[in-house]
């Protein structure tokens, strides 16, 4: 298909939140769709009445908003569509490629019950195909509705070369016997809506999950049923766990959809890199892990996406965001984290210069901006326990209260507005009482802090200033008596 248009899509159902799985294959065709100067489509999957829910749409396209994921065309929604896909049903019962089931569910069950006993694979016996229009009109007047099944041709193998999977083949008997199309109620089922619009919508590469397998074998022939060009297909393989489990909500909570990263301060260009990277990696530098959409938007190809499962890992995940995190300015930082730090944080504590100062200090170890307010926390308040677990050991020894003592008689003489000579005020006092290292620095940092561990004391208490710092004395003080 040398000069055909490019055309790809993502058609998620909204029947739960965005998974990750999805946004990974919407990453795939819409780099794509860059590379190839193609067109991205969105399409709205949302036939199951039943299961459908506004909330879940909504939070769909917020999604790939958040995620910079621009669409060219769409969102396209199935339900108003209905007419389309009835006109077409009507096309294959008048064309006798497709026919009215009458089959009630007690006979659907009776028909897999005796196949289960009899240990052979459980599908629809294709009963109804050649019924007489007596027996159709004997159905009828019982009152029965009637599904619309269509008519696969009986086993031939469906082949198409997989640009991801490569050569792949179906037997069609393998595929559970004629597949209903429509419903009693006129609601198209997936498989057959999926090809109209695909086959409407002019699609040129149809890649998804590879649990779509058997599904593209017997939408091939439903495409050819109603004289559409059968698009290219790729198969992406499943995201699992590390436990080998089918990464979902179900099984695995928050962490398969992406509702979790959006609300816990992942930034959406890590999480992307993450997902395209978990499965791809750059022709020419395969290397390189942290890259942006720009830098591979002329190197995406489908056949290196790796054809083994891929596997969810938070901490290489986090590792991605961390890097991000780090790349970002102190200013873009704060604005990105602002709604974090003011649930927890009164910013109007502290002007502007010295939040940046304190989100300097400890962002190099965020992994995540949820995590920023509980690191600075301690500078705007000291409800930190002093009396137990691992402050208390630091603070109930000898040196702990000299050092204390010690310093909260030379408070007057540190100039606060130099975080260096703060520093150097402790590390003169250390010397007179000739203690160093932890014996020194760690009773002023839980006192200071609540924490023997963290950044660099000497900003700690320039940053406390004059006021904060001497009541954390006096109540670590109060603490040791
Ligand atoms: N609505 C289907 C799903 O969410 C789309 C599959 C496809 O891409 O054809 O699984």
């Amino acid at each position: 298909m040398p000069n055909k248009e490019i055309r790809v899509r993502i058609a998620p159902s909204p029947t739960g939140s965005l998974h990750l799985g999805t946004v990974r294959t919407a990453l795939y065709n819409y780099l794509f769709a860059k590379r190839t100067k193609g067109k991205f489509i969105l399409r709205i999957e949302d036939t199951d009445q039943q299961r459908n829910k506004d909330e879940y749409t909504n939070g769909i396209l917020d999604g790939f908003k958040w995620l910079n994921i621009e669409f060219d065309e769409g969102p396209y929604y199935q339900s108003e569509r209905l007419d389309l896909y009835r006109k077409f049903a009507q096309k294959l019962l008048d064309e006798g490629k497709a026919y009215h089931c009458f089959c009630t569910q007690e006979e659907l069950d009776e028909l897999r019950k005796i196949q289960r006993a009899a240990k052979v694979p459980e599908k629809y016996d294709n009963r109804h195909r050649n019924l007489t229009e007596e027996q159709k009109k004997k159905f009828l007047d019982e009152g029965r509705k009637a599904v619309i099944r269509f008519k696969l041709p009986d086993n031939i193998d469906i082949k198409w070369h997989d640009e991801i999977r490569g050569d792949i083949c179906v037997n069609t008997s393998d595929l559970g016997g004629d597949p209903v199309i429509m419903r009693a109620d006129g609601i198209p089922l997936y498989n057959f809506a999926v090809v109209v619009d695909d086959g409407d919508m002019r699609m040129s590469h149809i890649v998804r999950g590879d649990d779509h397998l058997h599904n593209t074998a017997k939408q091939i022939p439903i495409f050819e049923a109603l004289g559409f060009e059968v698009p290219i297909f790729g198969h992406a393989p499943l995201i699992f766990t590390h436990d080998r489990e089918k990464l979902s909500k179900r099984k695995h909570g928050d962490i398969a959809n992406i509702d979790k990263y959006q609300k816990e301060g992942y930034l959406p260009e890590a999480l992307a890199n993450y997902l395209v990277h978990m499965s791809w990696t750059i022709p020419d530098n395969p290397e390189k892990e942290i890259f942006s959409f720009e830098e591979v938007y002329d190197k995406f190809e489908f056949s290196r996406i790796s054809k083994s499962s891929a596997i969810y890992d938070l901490p290489k995940l986090n590792w991605f965001n961390n890097e991000y995190i780090k790349a970002k300015t102190i200013e873009e930082v704060y604005n990105l984290s602002k709604s974090f730090l003011e649930k927890e944080l009164d910013l109007s504590m502290y002007p502007k210069d010295q939040l940046f100062q304190m989100i300097d200090l400890v962002k190099a170890g965020v992994n995540k901006l949820d995590e920023l307010p509980g690191l600075i926390k301690f500078f705007f308040d000291d409800k930190f326990a002093l009396n137990e677990g691992e402050n208390q050991k630091i603070l109930n020894t000898e040196n702990a209260k000299k050092v204390l003592d010690k310093i909260s008689n030379s408070l007057d003489s540190m100039n606060f507005k130099d975080s260096h000579d703060c520093k150097k005020t402790v590390d003169d006092m250390g010397k007179e009482l000739s203690l160093k290292g932890k014996d020194l620095y760690w009773p002023v940092r839980v006192a200071l802090s609540g924490s023997n561990k963290g950044p660099d004391l000497g900003l700690i208490i320039s940053l406390l200033g004059k006021e904060k710092v001497k009541a954390r004395i006096e109540r670590a003080l109060k603490v040791l008596v």
